[in-house]
C-alpha cells in the first residue's frame, strides 16, 4: 500500500492507494481525505479527525481554489487507468455545501468520470440536489450503481450512539437518508463502530450483532471498524486513565463469522494497544487474515483463524463473562 501524508494545504490531508472488494471483485482502490474546512458536528468522542481543518480566514475564493489545488494534485500523482474505485473522506461530510461547495463538487465528479464513488458523508446531506448531479457526472455506464454514501452510523442503538458516541442523529436519520440515497439511484454504506467507551466487551459484541442485522436492511455494503484510540480525543482521555480498553481481535472473528453478510474490516492500529488487540504475540497473524477476509470473503479462513491456539483466548472468555457494566447514571 502506497501512502502519503502532506503537511501541505494545497495537497490532500492523506493519499494512498489499496485494494477493495466489491460484488465480488477486487478492484485497485484510491482513498483520498481532502482538507477542508472540517466538521459542522464535531463532537464526537472517538474522533481526531474533527482537529483536521483549515484554521485561520480564507475567503470562499481562496477555499475553492484550496480544493482544486488539492484536486489537481491528486490527479497528476495517480493515473485515472490504475484505479476503478475512490473513496473520499473529509474531515466531515462530502456532500456538506459549505465543506465542499458545489462547483468544487462538480469538478471532482468530472475528474472522475467512470469509477465507483464511495463518499463519506452524515446522513443530513444526503438529498437528491447533491447526490444526484454527482451520481449523474460520474456514470458513465460502466457499473450498476457507481456511487454510495458512506454514512457513520456506528450502531443501531440510539442510546448507544447518544451516550457512548456523541454522534447527534438517530437510526431513523440514517434509515431516511438511505432511503432518499436509494431514491435517487445511489447505493449506501454503512461504517459500524465496534466498541465505544463506556460499554463491556460483550456488551459491544452484542451491539454490533444486532447493528449489522438492522443496518443490512438499509445499507449495500457495511464496514467493520473496531474503535482506536486517537490523539486529542475524549476517548484517549479515558483510556489513558485506564478506563477504556479496545475491542480483542478474537471479538472481532466472531462477529466476522456471525455476521449474514460480508464485512470489510481493516483493524486500523490492529495488534497495538491503541487498536483492537489480544496479547501481542497472536495479533499478526489474526490482523493480516481479517484484511485477507475483507478481500476474499473466505469464511473458513475466520474459521480456522478463530481455532488458533493462544493463552489470551481464556483470558478473552474471562473478560466476555465477568466485565462489569460502566454504570452510567439513569437521571441527571
Ligand atoms: S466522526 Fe464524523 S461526524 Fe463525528 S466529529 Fe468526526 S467527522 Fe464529525
Ligand atoms: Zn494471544
Amino acid at each position: 500500500m502506497l501512502l502519503m501524508i502532506s503537511d501541505f494545504s494545497e495537497r490532500p490531508l492523506a493519499c494512498w492507494r489499496g485494494k477493495e472488494r466489491f460484488e465480488g471483485r477486487i478492484l485497485e482502490c484510491l482513498t483520498v481525505i481532502f482538507r477542508t474546512s472540517g466538521c459542522c458536528w464535531n463532537q464526537c468522542l472517538m474522533c481526531s479527525y474533527r482537529h483536521e481543518r483549515f484554521t485561520g480566514t480564507l475567503s470562499p475564493e481562496s477555499y475553492e481554489k484550496n480544493l482544486l489545488s488539492q484536486l489537481a494534485w491528486i490527479r497528476e500523482h495517480h493515473q485515472p487507468d490504475e484505479y476503478q474505485m475512490v473513496k473520499f473522506f473529509t474531515s466531515g461530510s462530502f456532500f456538506d455545501p459549505r465543506e465542499i461547495p458545489p462547483d468544487v463538487r462538480n469538478r471532482i465528479a468530472s475528474a472522475f468520470h467512470g469509477k465507483i464513488v464511495i463518499a463519506e458523508t452524515r446522513p443530513e446531506f444526503v438529498n437528491e440536489e447533491s447526490v444526484l448531479p454527482f451520481l449523474l457526472a460520474i456514470d458513465d455506464g460502466s457499473w450498476k450503481t457507481p456511487l454510495f454514501c458512506a454514512i457513520g452510523l456506528e450502531t443501531s442503538d440510539d442510546l448507544v450512539r447518544e451516550k457512548c458516541i456523541r454522534k447527534g442523529f438517530l437510526f431513523s436519520d440514517f434509515t431516511q437518508a438511505a432511503a432518499r440515497a436509494h431514491e435517487s439511484g445511489v447505493g449506501v454504506k454503512a461504517y459500524l463502530l465496534f466498541k465505544p467507551l463506556f460499554l463491556t466487551e460483550r456488551e459491544a459484541l452484542e451491539d454490533m450483532k444486532a447493528s449489522i442485522k438492522a443496518a443490512m436492511q438499509y445499507a449495500d455494503l457495511i464496514s467493520l471498524n473496531p474503535c482506536t484510540v486517537q490523539n486529542r480525543t475524549d476517548l484517549e482521555w479515558y483510556w489513558k486513565r485506564g478506563a477504556y480498553r479496545p475491542p480483542y481481535l478474537w471479538s472481532v472473528l466472531e462477529i466476522l463469522q456471525d455476521s449474514p453478510v460480508h464485512l470489510t474490516c481493516d483493524p486500523v492500529g490492529g495488534g497495538r494497544q491503541r487498536g483492537a488487540h489480544n496479547c501481542g504475540t497472536c495479533d499478526d497473524v489474526i490482523v493480516q487474515g481479517i484484511r485477507d477476509y475483507s478481500l476474499t470473503a473466505d469464511r473458513d479462513l475466520i474459521t480456522s483463524l478463530r481455532e488458533t491456539e493462544c493463552e489470551c483466548k481464556e483470558e478473552w472468555h474471562y473478560i466476555l463473562n465477568q466485565e462489569m457494566p460502566f454504570c452510567m447514571p439513569l437521571t441527571g
